[in-house]
């Protein structure tokens, strides 16, 4: 018996060490106090440059991250994700100190097949089918309007992605595409970045060509159409502005082997420029936040929040409905700023996303903000272009493959979640 547990006891000092566990950052918590309550010597704030402090920003309340301890209970690497592909690692050096620095995360990402005979109801049968909530909204969102023409005997077949970092499922799955198999014919929903299915490999997608804005107020809609598929059409921040900084997803820089990843679109301006919403919304914050010093943030439909830094002073309060240019706050040189100018944010659920790939070039209302209102024109214009689906062929025939080879496979959410974590799970 004595000789079990001292085998034990060898055992788990030698393999479990280092004890690896998933956290999640407590609301409000600011990164000096995780530092501080950690045993951390807030020094390490000291070797930060603008981007780093602006990249501490970025880590939200409720959000998960990982600690790794050592036998002692002691808090010896950190490892927390700040955007979709990067996190912030804070790991000893070998003269003992905490080192701060950006590294990719390690995700894996796996394809799913699925394929479900209808023999009741389309939803009863999928949910039943695969055990996961979060993926049937997918399948439902995917076949919107198409599920009516789907019914019992029919065949639904779907390949799905999924990520996972260290043996935990991490954000929700992607459908990537569905085949339906009817009596008597067949066809495929392809399925754009947003999860909308769409009869071809293409979508169609509209937007406004012209739609005046005057100061605080927008020009009152007519015309508008139901049927119409209602695109955001974000603004320029800035009037007569330019670009001094682009957007960075975090290039690894060959000289200095950093990561420096840059979540805005920086644009230059004079202290007291007008700042203004990029399109309608609901401001979430207003304050300070880290290296972004004074911070607005917007909050827009489809998952789309706006983030306008360094400011100089503010227009409005939390809980203010905005409207696409209406002014908000005037640009300044506050936080961690090398010069004034504006920073200007957009996060799709969360991740950020280049800014200038969803503010419209030539076609943005700013080119056409008028400077009286009698210059108004109270008609929007719209302008549809079809835009092809990202690797829809490949799609189409990696799952004709999975059809005929037959095997299913899922992501078994219970089998993941008791799985030990593993530092080399996470870099
Ligand atoms: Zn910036």
């Amino acid at each position: 018996m004595t000789r079990i547990i001292l085998l034990v006891l060898l055992i788990s000092v030698s393999v479990f060490g280092n004890v690896v566990t998933k956290q999640n950052w407590k609301q409000g918590q600011k990164f000096t106090n995780y530092l501080q309550s950690n045993g951390i010597s807030l020094d390490l704030l000291k070797s930060l440059d603008e981007l780093e402090k602006q990249v501490v920003g970025e880590i939200k309340g409720g959000q998960v991250f990982y600690e790794v301890k050592d036998d002692s209970g002691k808090v010896i690497k950190v490892y927390i994700p700040i955007s979709s592909t990067l996190q912030i690692k804070i790991s000893k050096n070998q003269t003992n100190e905490f080192k701060f620095s950006i590294i990719p995360i390690n995700f894996k990402e796996d394809v799913y097949f699925g394929n479900v005979t209808i023999k009741n109801s389309i939803w009863s049968d999928i949910t039943s089918h695969t055990h996961n909530n979060s993926l049937t909204k997918k399948l439902q969102k995917a076949l919107k309007s198409f599920s009516s023409k789907i019914g019992r005997g029919d065949k639904v077949a779907f390949l799905y992605s999924q990520k996972s970092l260290a043996g935990l499922l991490s954000g929700s799955p992607q459908i990537l595409i569905v085949k339906i198999t009817k009596p008597n014919k067949e066809f495929f929903v392809y399925i754009d970045e947003e999860g909308n299915g769409h009869n071809e490999p293409f979508e169609s997608v509209s937007y406004v060509i012209y739609e005046p804005i005057i100061g605080k107020q927008t020009i009152k809609k007519t015309n508008e159409n139901n049927n119409y598929k209602s695109k955001l059409n974000f603004v320029y921040p800035m009037r007569n502005t330019r670009i001094t900084s682009p957007f960075s997803n975090g290039r690894y820089h060959p000289v200095l082997h950093i990561y420096r990843p840059h979540f805005g679109t920086d644009f230059g301006a004079k202290r007291g420029t007008p700042v203004m919403s990029v399109e309608d919304g609901v401001v979430i914050f207003v304050g300070s936040e880290g290296g972004y010093g004074k911070t607005v943030k917007v909050k827009h439909s489809g998952g789309y929040m706006s983030l306008y830094a360094h400011l100089d002073g503010f227009r409005v309060n939390v809980g203010d409905n905005v409207s696409k240019g209406e002014v908000i706050a005037y640009s300044g040189n506050t936080g961690t700023s090398s010069g004034p100018h504006l920073h200007l944010g957009i996060y799709l659920n969360n991740s950020p996303i280049d800014p200038m790939s969803v503010i419209g070039g030539e076609s943005s209302s700013v080119g056409y903000i008028l400077d009286k209102v009698s210059d108004a024109v109270s008609t929007k214009t719209y302008e549809t272009k079809k835009i092809a689906i990202p690797n829809a062929i490949k799609h189409r025939e990696m799952i004709n493959y999975r059809l005929n080879t037959g095997v299913q496979t899922y992501d078994w959410i219970d089998d993941a979640s008791k799985r030990k974590l593993s530092e080399n799970d996470l870099e």
